[in-house]
C-alpha cells in the first residue's frame, strides 16, 4: 500500500469498487465517487484504486487529467465555478471574479487554509440567459452582481454544508426558479426563461401516448415512419434520424445500445437543460420508442457534470416510469420487450459532446474520439452496435408517435421538418429559449428577441458560424444554416476579435490532443490572431490562417478540430474588414512590422539578462 494512503482511504475504495462491481467500465462513476468523498483524487488514492481495479495507476491518472471536474489537488468543500464564456464576460463576469478573489482572499485555482473554498474559472455551464453564472459545487447561483456575489459568499461562510446548500441557499438568497426548477428535487434558482414553446416540444402532450401508438407497430414499421418525418438529428449535424435507427437495428447483435447525449457542452446552448427539466418524460418516452425500434434493452443518459443539479430529478422521473410500466420488463405489456435506463455521469470534457468520444467516456475511459469506421451504429458502445441521438431528437420522436409523420413532415421547410428549439443570449432583451418552425430568418428571430444594433450573431455557438447584418434574411434550416441551436447575439460595440480569440483558447484548452493539425494548428492560429491584434501582421498572415484552417478542417479526426477554426474563418469571411484593416503590407519586400522587442522578451525572460544591443539602458 502506498505510504501516504491512510486505511481510511482504503477503506473507501474498496467500498466504491465494490459498489461497482469492481467494473472498469464504471470508471467514471467510482471517480465521481472518490472526488466528492475526498474532494480530489491523490497520486496514492489513484494508486489504491488501480490496485483495487488490477490496472496500472497510469490509466487512472489518465482519466483525472482528463476531465476538468477531477482533479488530483483537493479543491474546497466549496468548490466554485465561474463561468467564463465570453456571454458571461460581457454581462460582468470579470467584476465578479475579482469580488469573489477579494471576498475570499484567494487567487484562481488555490483553496482556502480551512479547506473551506476554492475558487475555480470553467468554460459554459449553460446559462448563457441568465449570466453571470456559477456553480457552487453542483448547485447554479445565476444573475451576479458584486453585491449578490458578495452576499452569497457571507451566506455560504453561515451555511457551510454543501449537502444542504441546494435545499437552503435558495429562498434566503434569492427566489426559486420557475416551473420544475421549483421541485424539492430540484430546487435551483435556475430560470427556465421559455420565451416562445412551440407546436412540438413544448406542445400539449399525454404522457407516454406516443408510446403507446408505437408498441402497435413492429420495429421495421416504427423506422420506416420515422424517416417519413424527416426527423434529423437536432446536434447540429442534421443526420436522418429513421436511417441512424435502421442501421443500428441492422447488424445481427446480441446487445445494442442507446444513449441520450446530454452533454450540450457547446458554449451558449441550454436548451436541453431546459427539455431536461421540463420535459424529462418525453425524453424517456422517446428513449423507450428508440429502443422498441432498434431492439435494444439497454440505455444511457449521458448528462453533463454542469447540469448534476438536474439528476435527482432525473432519477425520480426514470423510477416513476418504472413504477408506471414504461420502463423495465415487457413494457406496455409487450412480451419480450424489456429496456432499462441509467445515468452516466460526465465530468466536464466538451469533447464528449461527440458520439465516439461520448461512447468512450461511456465506457470508462477519456473521452478521446474513436477511429471511424466503424460507425457507432456497427460497433460502439462496449463493442456493439449504438445509436446516439441527443435530447431533443428524442422528445421529437416522442411526439411524432403521438401526432404521427404526416403532421411533423407539414411543419418546418422541405429539408428540415419540424420546430427547432433555439438558445437565445448575448445582447438582446429577452433571452431564453425558443421553438420556432424550421425556416425562420435571423432578422426575424431578432425582432423577436428585441434585439438591437446587432453587429454579429454567431449561428451554432463557436463551432458554427459568425454572421453580419446583410446575411441576416437567411434561416435556419439545414436547407441554409444548421445549428445545434445556439445563437448568440453581439451588438456593434463588441470586439469581434476579441470574441474570437477567445474561442480560439476554448477550443485549445478542449482538444483531447490525439492528433496534430488539432493540437498545434489550433495554437498556431491563436499566434497569427495576436499578431494581428498588435497589429504587426501582413497580408500573408491571412493566407496562412485561411490554409491553417483548411488543414484542421481536412484532416482533423473528429469534429472539435474540424470546427475549431470556424470562429476565425466566419469572421473572416464575413467581416473582411476587422481584418484588412489591421493589416499593412511588407515595405520593401520585408518584415518590418516584426517586433523584435516582443521577440526578445522570452530571451530575456529564459537567460534572466537583458540585451546589450537591443536595450539602449542596458548596464550589466
Ligand atoms: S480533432 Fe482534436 S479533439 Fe478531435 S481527436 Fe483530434 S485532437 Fe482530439
Amino acid at each position: 500500500m502506498p505510504a501516504a494512503a491512510t486505511q481510511t482511504t482504503t477503506e473507501l475504495v474498496a467500498q466504491v469498487c465494490g459498489r461497482f462491481g469492481h467494473d472498469r467500465t464504471r470508471l467514471m462513476d467510482m471517480l465521481w465517487a472518490l472526488q466528492k468523498a475526498l474532494r480530489g483524487i491523490d497520486k496514492a488514492t489513484q494508486a489504491l484504486l488501480a490496485q483495487e481495479l488490477g490496472t496500472r495507476r497510469v490509466v487512472i491518472e489518465g482519466m483525472v487529467s482528463f476531465y476538468a471536474f477531477f482533479t488530483d489537488r483537493p479543491t474546497g468543500r466549496l468548490a466554485i465555478r465561474l463561468c467564463d464564456d465570453v456571454i458571461d464576460r460581457h454581462a460582468g463576469m470579470e467584476e465578479i471574479s475579482r469580488t469573489l478573489q477579494q471576498e475570499l482572499g484567494l487567487g484562481l485555482e488555490q483553496t482556502s487554509a480551512d479547506g473551506l473554498f476554492s475558487l475555480h474559472h470553467t468554460p459554459c455551464i449553460g446559462l448563457s440567459d441568465q449570466a453571470p453564472a456559477l456553480l457552487v459545487n453542483e448547485v447554479p447561483v445565476t444573475r451576479l452582481t458584486p453585491e449578490r456575489a458578495r452576499e452569497l459568499i457571507r451566506w455560504l461562510r453561515r451555511n457551510p454544508d454543501p449537502a444542504g446548500l441546494a435545499q437552503t441557499l435558495v429562498g434566503d438568497f434569492a427566489p426559486l426558479g420557475d416551473g420544475c426548477n421549483a421541485d424539492p428535487l430540484i430546487h435551483s434558482l435556475v430560470e427556465n426563461q421559455i420565451r416562445l414553446p412551440g407546436p412540438v416540444l413544448f406542445a400539449e402532450h399525454r404522457p407516454f401516448s406516443g408510446l403507446q401508438a408505437a408498441l402497435q407497430q413492429s420495429p421495421a414499421q416504427l423506422i420506416a415512419e420515422l424517416s417519413r418525418s424527416g426527423l434529423r438529428g437536432r446536434g447540429g449535424a442534421g443526420f436522418p434520424t429513421g436511417r441512424k435507427w435502421d442501421f443500428t437495428h441492422r447488424p445481427p447483435a446480441e446487445r445494442r445500445y442507446l444513449i441520450c447525449n446530454a452533454d450540450e457542452g457547446e458554449p451558449g446552448t441550454f436548451k436541453d437543460r431546459v427539455l431536461l427539466t421540463e420535459k424529462p418524460d418525453l425524453l424517456i418516452e422517446g428513449m423507450v420508442i428508440a429502443a422498441r425500434a432498434i431492439g435494444c434493452a439497454e440505455g444511457i443518459i449521458y448528462l453533463r457534470a454542469e447540469y448534476e443539479y438536474l439528476l435527482a430529478w432525473l432519477e425520480n422521473r426514470l423510477a416513476a416510469a418504472r413504477a408506471a410500466g414504461w420502463l423495465g420488463q415487457a413494457i406496455g405489456g409487450v412480451q419480450g420487450f424489456d429496456f432499462d435506463i441509467r445515468i452516466q455521469m460526465g465530468a466536464g470534457a466538451y469533447v464528449c459532446g461527440e458520439e465516439s468520444a461520448l461512447i468512450s467516456s461511456c465506457e470508462g475511459l477519456r473521452g478521446e474520439p474513436k477511429n471511424r469506421p466503424p460507425f457507432p451504429a456497427e460497433r460502439g458502445y462496449l463493442g456493439c452496435p449504438t445509436c446516439v441521438d441527443n435530447v431533443e431528437t428524442l422528445a421529437c420522436a416522442a411526439r411524432i408517435f403521438a401526432e404521427g409523420a404526416d403532421w411533423f413532415r407539414a411543419l418546418g421547410t422541405e429539408q428540415s421538418s419540424g420546430s427547432k428549439l433555439l438558445s437565445i443570449s448575448g445582447d438582446c432583451a429577452r433571452p431564453g429559449v425558443y421553438e420556432v418552425e424550421f425556416g425562420v430568418s435571423i432578422a426575424e428571430l431578432l425582432a423577436l428577441v428585441g434585439a438591437e444594433q446587432t453587429g454579429a450573431v454567431l449561428v451554432g455557438g463557436p463551432s458554427g458560424q459568425f454572421i453580419g447584418a446583410d446575411q441576416f434574411e437567411r434561416r435556419i434550416g439545414f436547407e441554409d444554416l444548421p445549428t445545434g441551436g445556439a445563437l448568440l447575439i453581439f451588438n456593434q460595440s463588441r470586439n469581434l476579435l476579441q470574441v474570437v480569440n477567445h474561442y480560439l483558447d476554448f477550443f485549445i484548452d478542449e482538444s483531447c490532443g490525439y492528433c496534430t493539425p488539432c493540437r498545434v494548428g489550433t495554437v498556431f492560429m491563436k499566434k497569427r490572431m495576436e499578431k494581428l491584434v498588435k497589429g504587426s501582421a501582413e497580408p500573408s498572415d491571412l493566407d496562412y490562417l485561411k490554409n491553417l484552417g483548411a488543414t484542421l478542417r481536412a484532416s482533423s479526426r473528429c469534429g472539435l478540430g474540424l470546427t475549431a477554426p470556424n470562429p476565425v474563418l466566419s469572421t473572416m469571411e464575413h467581416f473582411p474588414m476587422i481584418y484588412s484593416a489591421l493589416v499593412k503590407p511588407p515595405k520593401d519586400g520585408q518584415h518590418a512590422y516584426f517586433d523584435i522587442q516582443a521577440a526578445l522578451e522570452e530571451s530575456r525572460h529564459l537567460a534572466k539578462r537583458r540585451s546589450m544591443i537591443y536595450d539602449v539602458d542596458y548596464e550589466n
